[in-house]
């Protein structure tokens, strides 16, 4: 069985000071949660870091990694710059990423590699976009995304990592999957896996929030959320975070 998890990806969102604010909130909320990791904007990570430090069960993350390691690659961040400050987790693949930067199959599955190459945990996020939809070809795009990055680092290596299905017309857009939806593409990605994917976390993204996260999370293969508008205020992401225990 896959651990229950949230993330939180705080995009282009605030400064270190309101950062550095939203973690301390998180970081002082008593209850039941699961594993929860943050995305905060690169330059508020080490304000993050600061309030975090002590708080075993909150990781970090960076939002994107260089497929780089090194060397004259100027606006770039490398894994090992990544993990020096801290990160333990990266997310590839983000679907803001695959369209506003042009983020090829074959380049989100070299930051894949780049990511593992410097010990960090890949969240690979994989979906499809509303034509595709439209058009029935939802798990072959998810399948050719999954695809590209199996063949380049290899079926057990994406087992190890974590994948977020991101149907790209629910993020940001206040449109969510059906709980459904969601477990028909969940337990074909859990599939595609094979037998080495039984406890690879597969979250799902695209605009949860309190009210539809308990349908959402009571699904089998769902073992958690990534999660964007919705972890911007401390309460609101905690609330999700409980009620995915209380569906696990
Ligand atoms: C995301 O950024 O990964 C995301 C799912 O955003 P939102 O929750 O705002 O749809």
């Amino acid at each position: 069985m896959a651990k229950p998890l949230l993330a939180g990806n705080w995009k282009m969102h605030g400064t270190a000071k309101t950062a550095a604010k939203l973690a301390a909130d998180l970081a002082n909320s008593s209850g039941d949660y699961p594993e929860l990791i943050v995305f905060p904007p690169y330059v508020c990570i080490p304000a993050v870091v600061n309030e975090l430090l002590a708080v075993r069960n909150i990781a970090i993350g960076a939002q994107n990694i260089s497929h780089h390691s090194e060397g004259a690659y100027t606006g770039e961040i490398s894994g090992k710059m990544l993990s020096d400050i801290g990160c333990s987790h990266v997310l590839v693949g983000h679907s803001e990423r695959r369209t506003n930067c042009s983020e090829s199959n074959e380049l989100v599955a070299e930051k894949f590699a780049a990511a593992k190459r410097s010990g960090l945990v890949p969240i690979l996020c994989v979906g499809e976009t509303l034509e595709q939809r439209q058009q029935g070809r939802e798990l072959q795009v998810i399948k050719s995304q999954l695809g590209a990055v199996i063949d380049l680092v290899g079926l057990e290596t994406v087992c190890d990592a974590i994948v977020a299905y991101e149907p790209v017309w629910a993020v940001g857009t206040g449109e969510t999957a059906s709980p459904e939806q969601a477990q028909q593409v969940h337990s074909f990605i859990r599939a595609e896996l094979g037998s080495g994917g039984t406890d690879t976390q597969i979250l799902y993204g695209g605009s949860i929030n309190a009210d539809n996260a308990a349908a959402l999370f009571a699904q089998p293969d769902l073992d958690g959320g990534l999660v964007g508008g919705a972890s911007l205020e401390a309460e609101h992401f905690i609330n999700i975070a409980q009620q995915i225990v209380e569906q696990k």
